[in-house]
């Protein structure tokens, strides 16, 4: 086995803690990396906090995850040992069912493997990328190409790919009018990308002191969301919403503001219910209200193509590991500019916990 050393939550209530742990040893068609830096995406908070219901401790979050190939196995084609190389939300899936063969691995009709609180035959749940390594079959291993602001790639791992995905299977590009709703980590990628995809781009934010920064991440326009006037002005005239707010909220006021016509697509994934929308306005004007649920592989590596190409990345601030709980708080106040990422290289600081 790998010994692997990281930060884990043990219970709904405790904070993120040193803890010790093994990966499976490197099978012929796995890849090891050891981890330069890791994402923390809300999920990471929802799940180790428990507030989905479905948390297997201890837990060990992050599916951001960039780092160097240390090793690979007799069969691994694609990655050589010191090759730069992402794992995102998945390490596994059935790769026998309808889905898996469309190349769309998160939506596998026996259920992916998450890359952390995911099943493991024989024992333990999968432990995310909050470690200084990570096992992970190949196929699951996506190539990462701009290299040059590494930790600010790590994002696009889920928040890249989680608003890359539906911006592009609802086409959104040129002549369309977009809103995005909540400028988080999902919500600046989704203006970023959306705005390189050539749409219009209306950017939808409980907080007004955030407006400088939509537009200089690409929206055209801003609108506070808790101002009615603000709203009203875009009553029937949005194509497509991407909806990535981490808390229950009233959908009303969005799906008022789509065409005929229109779809707004919820990949925000509160731990309570939304209030149930307005049936009429969703008849009235044949409205759709949608999910979306990370991207497959296939379309991971497209969506590191397309940003390598537009030149994006995620603003990000760096943390240590031993800062997470304090970012957990920062994350749920929305003081974040617009990603925290872990230096993974703050496990082996002198004088933390790893020493
Ligand atoms: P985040 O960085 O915390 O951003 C969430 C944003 O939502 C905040 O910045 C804030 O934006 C807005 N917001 C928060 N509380 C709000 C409230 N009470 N009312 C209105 N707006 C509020 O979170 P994230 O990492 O982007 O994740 C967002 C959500 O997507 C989470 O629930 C996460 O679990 C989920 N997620 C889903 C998928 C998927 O596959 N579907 C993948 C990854 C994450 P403003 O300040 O601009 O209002
Ligand atoms: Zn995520």
């Amino acid at each position: 086995m790998i010994k692997s050393y990281g930060y884990a939550a043990h219970s709904p209530t405790d904070r993120l803690a040193p803890y010790q742990f093994e990966r499976r040893e490197l099978g012929p068609h796995d890849v090891q990396i050891d981890i330069l830096y890791c994402g923390v995406c809300h999920s990471d908070l929802h799940t180790a906090r428990n507030e989905w219901k479905n948390t297997l401790y201890p837990s060990v979050p992050g599916h951001e995850i960039v780092g160097k190939v240390v090793a690979v196995g007799e069969h691994v084609t694609r990655f050589k040992v010191g090759d730069i190389a992402g794992v995102g939300c998945m390490v596994d899936s059935c790769q026998q069912c309808s889905s898996c063969g469309e190349g769309l691995e998160q939506y596998c009709e026996n259920g992916f493997v998450g890359t952390y609180n995911g099943p493991v035959f024989g024992g333990d749940n999968t432990y995310g990328g909050y470690s200084d390594n990570i096992v992970v079959s190949e196929k699951f291993v996506l190539r990462i190409t701009h290299t040059e602001n590494l930790a600010a790639v790590a994002p696009l791992l889920c928040a890249g790919i989680t608003t890359y995905s539906p911006l592009s299977h609802w086409k959104v590009g040129p002549g369309k009018k977009v809103g995005v709703v909540g400028l988080g980590g999902l919500g600046h990628m989704a203006v970023k990308i959306a705005h390189a995809m050539g749409a219009h781009v209306v950017l939808f934010t409980t907080s007004p002191d955030k407006k400088e920064d939509a537009l200089r991440l690409g929206a055209d326009e801003v609108v506070v969301s808790r101002s009615p006037d603000e709203m009203a002005a875009h009553t029937n005239s949005l194509d497509f919403i991407l909806n990535c707010v981490a808390a229950s909220h009233n959908l009303d006021a969005f799906l008022a503001l789509l065409k005929r016509d229109g779809t707004m697509t919820l990949v925000g994934a509160p731990a309570e219910p939304h209030p149930s929308p307005d049936v009429f306005s969703l008849i009235f004007k044949r409205r759709q209200i949608a999910g979306s649920l990370i991207g497959g592989i296939a379309e991971t590596q497209e969506m590191l193509d397309f940003c390598a190409k537009h030149n994006i990345v995620s603003d990000i601030e760096m943390i240590d590991m031993q800062d997470i709980n304090e970012a957990y708080e920062r994350m749920l106040k929305g003081d974040v500019k617009y990603r925290f990422v872990i230096d993974m290289a703050s496990l082996k600081k002198e004088g933390s916990a790893a020493a």
